[in-house]
């Protein structure tokens, strides 16, 4: 009884004392140090999110025994794995993947619905981020012309921005302008992406700046890029990637001029054939430059050196361009992987001797994963396959044709969905929904086609589980087509070598989710988990608001 009420005395004292650290107040010297104990004022100086794109899961235990202590050893063994992470929507792609992670919802609610789509109020195709309202900033090319408009939510980031009175700084930093412009929001600071050809320069956008910084200009001048014109080696002794197949196979994609998939890539030789610097995003040399730039806009933008929080959103790309030309099983991508554990582990230091060990957050995750090459599974007799984009488009346009008269029914068909004309419906006097159920259940007779949904099942609907789920999370009703069509399992429509993603499979939606550093547990967990719970759980540990279109929860496990 009387410890009871000691502690409750304890408890009392606690409370009384935390309302002085609202508002970032600073405690005076002479108070004890007890501030660890209450939720606010535990606020780390800097927050680094972390996106390997096209990362699986089973990367970190594929990869384990090769992995070197400082890198994703670091992360899973003195952070918070967890280990059933999932996209719940379609389509996987980039940059609904990257929108997603940012901002706690999914592409029904912040409208990426895809890298490109067809836009149905213009009639034509746009990019998620590209805007020609301004101009690129440090490159000739239009590469720079990109914005967040077409981003409907505030991300993690925007609200960081608007806690701090814009004193908390948001860097976001990529290969890709998707990876880069998403995850920075509507106010960032600044974000930069690459630009490959002959120029090999970090660039911006005139929505950020009227001109880049002279820390980005001296980064640029000084081609340090340059250093990565050269073989691409193995890292290790290539005999002892025991974890992939062959290096030579006829599931690996080629760069031109090389005559098979096969180390050492030889990038001088092959240089001009590949777009000059673009070829570096093609290795494991793109998440090194990329790691380069970053520990720059570490110091120059002196990141996490107050006590107001700032944000550094980084994007691995070259994971992703690396798989899809070689696939999941190939050394490259196992290469590529234990050199990006080299480059964590240079960047997880920088942090520690910049930020300081334990006063920084991380986390990191990906913006989909990935198939084995379908024919490497069909060669082991496991279903997958391809599908021809083409002839489905062909047969459904003759079918529509066949039974309403019409050439002008189907505007598009784009990132598995059909988009119908409605002034054509309306002026033949046709029922959308039984178009719509016509078209789809002609569909689901064609290979490879596994379900099909409609607009009107989309609108009239909520579904909680399941493919029609993911499928209802990924539709936006202002931009979303109006007959989603899912193929079979481990179908993809490219190329024939190398892999891809898209799908509401688990081998595209399970990703890695790894918390690390301040404020955050030690620990792990199978609780399934999915993307959207990373911005309000980021939220709720810098005690912010929740981005404006969060569905996702905060995951109560990972914080202290
Ligand atoms: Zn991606
Ligand atoms: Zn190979
Ligand atoms: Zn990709």
């Amino acid at each position: 009884m009387v410890n009871k009420s000691l502690l409750l005395l304890l408890i009392a004292s606690f409370l009384s004392l935390s309302p002085i650290e609202a508002n970032g107040q600073r405690r005076g010297k002479q108070q004890p140090p007890v501030e660890q104990e209450s939720h606010i004022g535990t606020s780390p100086k800097l927050v680094v999110g972390i996106v390997v794109d096209q990362m699986r899961y089973d990367y970190i235990t594929r990869f384990w025994d090769q992995f070197g202590d400082g890198g994703f050893k670091r992360l899973v063994n003195d952070g918070f794995n967890c280990r059933n992470n999932h996209f719940n929507y379609v389509p996987t792609y980039t940059a609904p993947g990257h929108a997603s992670v940012y901002t706690g919802t999914t592409p029904a609610m912040h409208g990426i619905i895809g890298n490109d789509w067809y836009d149905k109020e213009s009639g034509k195709d746009v990019y998620c981020v590209e805007d020609s309202n301004y101009k690129s900033i440090g490159t000739n090319s239009n590469a720079g012309q990109m914005s967040p408009h077409r981003l409907e939510t505030t991300t993690i980031t925007d609200q960081l921005r608007l806690h701090t009175n814009m004193r908390g700084k948001v860097i976001a930093i990529s290969l890709k302008d998707r990876g880069a412009v998403l995850p920075g929001g509507h106010i960032a600071n600044a974000a930069y992406w690459f630009q490959g050809g002959d120029e090999g320069n970090w660039i911006s956008s005139s929505f950020y700046m009227s001109d880049l910084p002279k820390w980005v200009k001296d980064f640029n001048a000084a081609k340090s890029v340059s250093q990565y014109k050269k073989p691409w080696t193995t890292l290790k002794n290539i005999n002892d990637y025991v974890e992939s197949i062959a290096d030579n196979n006829k599931y690996e994609g080629l760069f031109k001029g090389e005559n098979a998939p096969v180390f050492p890539h030889d990038l001088p030789s092959l240089w001009q054939a590949n777009d000059g610097y673009s070829m570096l995003k093609f290795t494991p040399f793109g998440n090194s430059l990329t790691v380069d730039f970053t520990l720059v806009a570490l110091d120059a933008e002196d990141l996490g050196k107050d006590n107001i929080t700032d944000f550094l959103a980084v994007s691995f790309s070259g994971t992703d361009y690396v798989g899809h030309q070689y696939g999941v099983d190939s050394k490259e991508v196992e290469d590529t992987y234990l050199r990006l554990d080299k480059d964590l582990e240079r960047l997880l230091k920088a942090l520690d001797k910049k930020v300081g060990e334990g006063e920084y957050t991380l986390f990191l995750t990906a913006d989909h994963a990935a198939v084995n090459v379908p024919q490497y599974l069909k060669d082991l007799n496991v279903g997958a396959g391809y599908l021809d984009l083409g002839d489905l488009k062909d047969k459904l346009k003759e079918f529509a044709k066949f039974t309403y008269g019409t050439d002008d029914l189907i505007k598009n068909i784009s990132n598995s969905q059909v988009f119908l004309d409605h002034k054509v419906m309306h002026n033949l006097d046709l029922d959308p929904q039984e178009i719509e159920e016509t078209l789809a259940k002609e569909l689901l007779g064609y290979p490879k086609v596994y379900q099909v949904y409609t607009g009107y099942q989309m609108w009239q609907n909520g579904y909680t589980k399941g493919i029609a789920n993911l499928v209802q999370n990924g539709f936006n009703q202002k931009r979303s087509g109006d007959i989603m069509i899912v193929l079979s399992p481990a179908t993809l429509t490219g190329p024939k070598t190398g892999t891809s993603h898209g799908s509401s499979f688990s081998y595209d939606t399970h990703v890695p989710l790894l918390f690390y550093g301040k404020g955050i547990q030690k620990g792990s967990t199978v609780r399934m988990t999915a993307i959207p719970d990373i911005a309000p759980t980021i939220a709720a540990l810098l005690g912010i608001e929740f981005p404006s279109g969060t569905t996702g929860q905060p995951i109560s496990e990972v914080l202290e």
